[in-house]
């Protein structure tokens, strides 16, 4: 047994959620794949564990962000991606042209990160950041 999947069993027992084999699947394919999306988190988990279906994997993302041991980020036109990097307030840079999704710190290294000009008396506790642009494949093919 991989340490990892130890360390996994034992993320889920701490924030009192029982172990399963899909579970384990599904932080294991976010341990291989960062801000994976739903589909491919299924297709790795499949290749796996041929009796699960796309539903068992949205339920258990939906469980899994629900008890921070996952984050969804939703950037625009994208699908909700997965990833095991939590509770940093770190943001992303998303390429423009072909999706591609790379971490960056948070700018101040905290949340909410920035703050508005007018919190019409709200209590703000986050900022939800995406930095967009082209990354660099696609500015070589941009130049060709
Ligand atoms: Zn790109
Ligand atoms: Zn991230």
């Amino acid at each position: 047994m991989s340490h990892m999947i130890t360390a996994h069993k034992q993320m889920l027992k701490t924030h009192g959620l029982s172990v399963t084999s899909v579970r384990l699947a599904v932080l294991e394919a976010l341990e291989a794949h960062a801000h994976a999306d739903a589909d491919m988190i299924f297709s790795t988990v499949f290749e796996d564990i041929a009796t699960t279906s796309k539903q068992a994997i949205y339920n258990n993302l939906h469980t899994l962000v629900e008890h921070g041991l996952v984050r969804e980020i939703k950037p625009k036109g994208l699908s909700c991606l997965y990833e095991l990097r939590v509770g940093d307030n770190h943001h992303h840079v998303v390429c423009r042209s072909c999706g591609t999704v790379k971490d960056t710190d948070c700018v101040v290294g905290a949340k909410p990160c920035l703050t508005p000009v007018d919190t019409h008396n709200f209590l703000i506790d986050e900022a939800e950041i995406t930095f967009w642009g082209l990354c660099p494949s696609c500015q070589k093919n941009k130049s060709k």
